[in-house]
């Protein structure tokens, strides 16, 4: 068996990859971390234990996945860039229970790796560094698809966080806000400094955990027209909901339907769509599709 020694310090990140003469590619969202403390932190913050499955997205050189495979039953990385693979293959050669795909994860089909990668488990979590430049359609696909998840932990951008996990009324809140919530209860883990990535990125880091819902968080009579009034609704911040939905749903000819729905569902006209809750845009959506709105 190979040294255990851990991957993620700065001296041993940096014998690795000058070794295997790898170069960081920007446009693959590449950084990164080099410090325990932030690692153990994230896989501590899944919860997982030697019963429960683990898929991390961008294993780089490996530096989470090794921590992940000394922590869970069984772990399934997906790394885009074959120039890691080699390197994976060796700083992961004394986990047995690593299981390492080639590919772009917004491609793959995820139900089979679960079927194929986590038969038998009941619990996974989704545990990852996440490449920032995708971050929002891999949270998404993940949720949308209903996977049997537990949680999903994940280094983003700082700001888009706060867009995640942000409250009515507040200024973070928008569409991203109500779906990421419609799916999983969010909650902020730790903000990180940059000094613990190499390189290091040019905006601000943190840890959000998504404890995925087993059933989303309100019920709608329709999911596709529930997100296209809450998008509408967001698509001028500074506009009244009355006004955001006449533009996408009403003509010159039907417009004045709409403000005696928005109180039917119990909304009052001139508010803007920043301060709805989810229940007040279930209600709406019901509302409006009861009455032939779509
Ligand atoms: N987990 C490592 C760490 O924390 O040190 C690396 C994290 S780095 C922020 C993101 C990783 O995601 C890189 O290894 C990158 O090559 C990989 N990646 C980027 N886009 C991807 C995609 N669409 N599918 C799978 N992996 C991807």
């Amino acid at each position: 068996m190979k040294s255990m020694d851990d991957i993620a310090t700065p001296r041993r990140t940096k014998e690795i990859i000058q070794r295997h003469g790898f170069s960081f590619k920007k446009s693959l969202g590449q950084n990164f971390l080099i410090d325990q403390n932030i690692l153990n932190k994230i896989v501590a913050a899944a919860g997982l234990d030697e019963t429960k499955g683990a898929l991390e997205i961008g294993p780089g050189i490996g530096a989470l996945t090794e921590k992940l495979a000394r922590t869970a039953d069984r772990v399934t990385a997906v790394e885009i860039d074959q120039r890691l693979l080699p390197i994976l293959q060796e700083v992961l050669e004394p986990y047995s229970k690593v299981h390492v795909r080639h590919g772009d994860v917004l491609k793959l089909d995820l139900q089979e790796i679960f079927r194929e990668d986590f038969a038998g488990l009941d619990k996974v979590s989704v545990v990852a560094n996440l490449p920032y430049y995708v971050t929002t359609p891999i949270l998404m696909r993940l949720l949308e698809e209903k996977l049997p998840l537990e949680n999903i932990v994940v280094m983003i951008q700082k700001e888009v966080a706060e867009r995640m996990a942000a409250s009515p009324g507040t200024k973070n809140y928008g569409s991203l806000s109500i779906a990421v919530q419609y799916y999983s209860m969010p909650e902020l883990v730790c903000v990180v400094p940059h000094t613990v990535f190499i390189p290091q990125p040019n905006v601000e880091s943190a840890v959000i955990r998504l404890q995925v819902r087993e059933t989303p968080a309100v019920q709608v009579q329709d999911e596709q027209h529930f997100f296209e009034v809450v998008q509408a609704s967001f698509a001028q911040r500074r506009k009244t909901i009355s006004n955001n939905l006449k533009s996408r749903f009403f003509t010159k000819e039907n417009k004045d339907q709409l403000d005696p729905l928005l109180q039917q569902a119990g909304i009052e006209p001139s508010r803007r769509g920043e301060t709805l809750s989810l229940e007040e845009f279930a209600r709406l959506s019901d509302v409006l599709l009861a009455a032939g709105i779509s």
